[in-house]
This record gives structure tokens, C-alpha cells and sequence, in this order.
């Protein structure tokens, strides 16, 4: 982002990932900033995710085949997939887009655009994680799919083609060998060992409050307002 000459007072709604990383942004480019939020920063989706900062995300959620799930989906209580059939007119023309988007040549479009997006995911945060102090939280580890079955790791293999036609690296781990980001990229051999991965939960360190290094991120340069 260029600094502009002319500073101006830029209001952002919204205190989540999205909001404080405009904020932010904004800031640096030499303008004043007030984020607005009817809550405390940092406590509304972007507190309950799964906290991956994942440049391989290129995987559409409407792929080909998409709608002959629909049925298991629906039967299953713990299914990703809850309808309520009265709201059903209301949501069929948006459901009928959706199932559309997962036709192959789409699909594929969809990849390359979310990959041109995810890419730099890890050097776009890289600023905001340090103005957060936030670099003891982030773990360059890879991004780690696990299967219950040989049938649903077959079935995900068009996803597995997606990201490797879209420059992820994909590793088997069957196979034995692993590609380490945190070495360079190093073909690591995998052994497995009783008892690693309780060693591993035990290193890692607390995971303090989020709201102070959200605040942290525009600190000094706009104002927090609840
Ligand atoms: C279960 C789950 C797991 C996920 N895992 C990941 C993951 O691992 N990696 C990843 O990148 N993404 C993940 N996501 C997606 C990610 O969490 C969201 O895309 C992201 O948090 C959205 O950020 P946001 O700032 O847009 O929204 P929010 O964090 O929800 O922030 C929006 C803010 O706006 C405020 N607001 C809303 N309306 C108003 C209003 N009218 N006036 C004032 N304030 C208002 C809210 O109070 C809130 O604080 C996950 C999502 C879910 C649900």
C-alpha cells in the first residue's frame, strides 16, 4: 500500500481478522483510523476458527458431484448440512448457483483464483503478527489431512490433484517421507513414535488473550471504540 499525502480519517465497522488487518493497513499508509465494533475486537468468528493461516485453501466448497451428497448430508444429524424446508423457496435459487459453481471447468477457475489470493498468506500476516507480538503463535507446520478410510482418501483425490496443479506441495505420508516448510523444504523420513505428538502439545506455549494484540494491531495510531 502507497502513503498518501493527503491524510484523511477512515472509519472501519468491525473488529474481526478482516477489520483490524484494514485498520491496520490503513494506518501505514499514513491515515487515521476508528474501528467500530458492538462488541470487544477479536471476539467474533475470527476467535472461534481453527487459527490456520493456510495458503493451500484452494479447494472450492461446491465441487463436481456436490449434490449427490446432498441426501447423506441431509439424513446425517451431524451432517454439514441442516435445512429448514419451509426457508427452502426462499433458498433455492442461491442452492441451485451453488451446486452450478462445482461444475469442473469452474471448479478449477475458482483454484487458480483462491490460490492468487492465498498465496502470500503467511508473508501478508507476517507485518501484523509483529506489530501483534504475536510471532510465538505462529507455526510454520504444514497443513495436515487426515483420512479415516482408503474409500474417503480415494474420494478427495480431485482435491489433491487441485492443489498440486495450483503449486501446493502434497505429500503422502504412506509413503513414508515428509517435506518440511520449517526446514527449507527438507524430505524428511517419518517414523512414528509412542508418545510425540503429547511431547509436541506439551512445548508449544500458552496461547494468551487475543483481545490485547488485536488492539495492539492499529495501537497508537486510530482508536478502539466500543
Ligand atoms: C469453524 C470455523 C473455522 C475456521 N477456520 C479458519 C481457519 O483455520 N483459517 C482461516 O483463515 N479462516 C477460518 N475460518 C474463517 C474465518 O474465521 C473468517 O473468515 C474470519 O474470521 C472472518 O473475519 P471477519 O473479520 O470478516 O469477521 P468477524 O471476526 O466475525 O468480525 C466481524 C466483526 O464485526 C462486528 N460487527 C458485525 N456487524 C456489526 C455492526 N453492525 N456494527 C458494529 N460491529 C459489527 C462483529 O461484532 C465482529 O467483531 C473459519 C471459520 C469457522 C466458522
Amino acid at each position: 500500500m502507497t502513503t498518501s499525502p493527503s491524510p484523511r480519517e477512515i472509519v472501519v465497522i468491525g473488529a474481526g481478522i478482516v477489520g483490524m488487518a484494514c485498520a491496520s493497513f490503513i494506518r501505514r499508509a499514513g491515515h487515521r483510523v476508528t474501528v467500530l465494533d458492538r462488541g470487544a475486537p477479536g471476539e467474533g468468528t475470527s476467535f472461534g476458527n481453527a487459527g490456520c493461516l493456510n495458503s493451500s485453501s484452494v479447494v472450492p466448497i461446491s465441487m463436481p458431484g456436490v449434490l449427490a451428497q446432498v441426501p447423506r448430508w441431509l439424513l446425517d444429524p451431524e451432517g454439514p448440512l441442516v435445512l429448514r424446508w419451509r426457508y427452502l423457496p426462499v433458498l433455492a435459487p442461491w442452492l441451485w448457483r451453488f451446486v452450478r459453481a462445482g461444475a469442473p471447468e469452474k471448479v478449477a477457475a475458482q483454484a487458480r483464483a483462491l490460490r492468487a489470493l492465498l498465496g502470500s498468506t503467511i508473508e501478508s500476516y507476517a507485518p501484523l503478527v509483529k506489530a501483534a507480538g504475536a510471532e510465538d503463535l505462529v507455526h510454520r507446520l504444514g497443513h495436515l489431512t487426515v483420512y479415516k478410510s482408503e474409500a474417503s482418501f480415494a474420494k478427495d483425490a480431485r482435491a489433491m490433484d487441485l492443489r498440486r496443479a495450483n503449486g501446493v506441495a502434497v505429500d503422502d505420508l504412506r509413503a513414508g517421507w515428509w517435506t518440511d516448510p520449517a526446514r527449507g523444504g527438507a524430505r524428511l523420513r517419518i517414523r512414528r513414535r509412542r508418545g510425540d505428538r503429547r511431547a509436541r502439545r506439551e512445548r508449544r506455549p500458552p496461547c494468551r488473550s487475543r483481545r490485547p494484540r488485536c488492539r495492539r494491531l492499529v495501537e497508537g495510531s486510530g482508536e478502539t471504540t466500543r
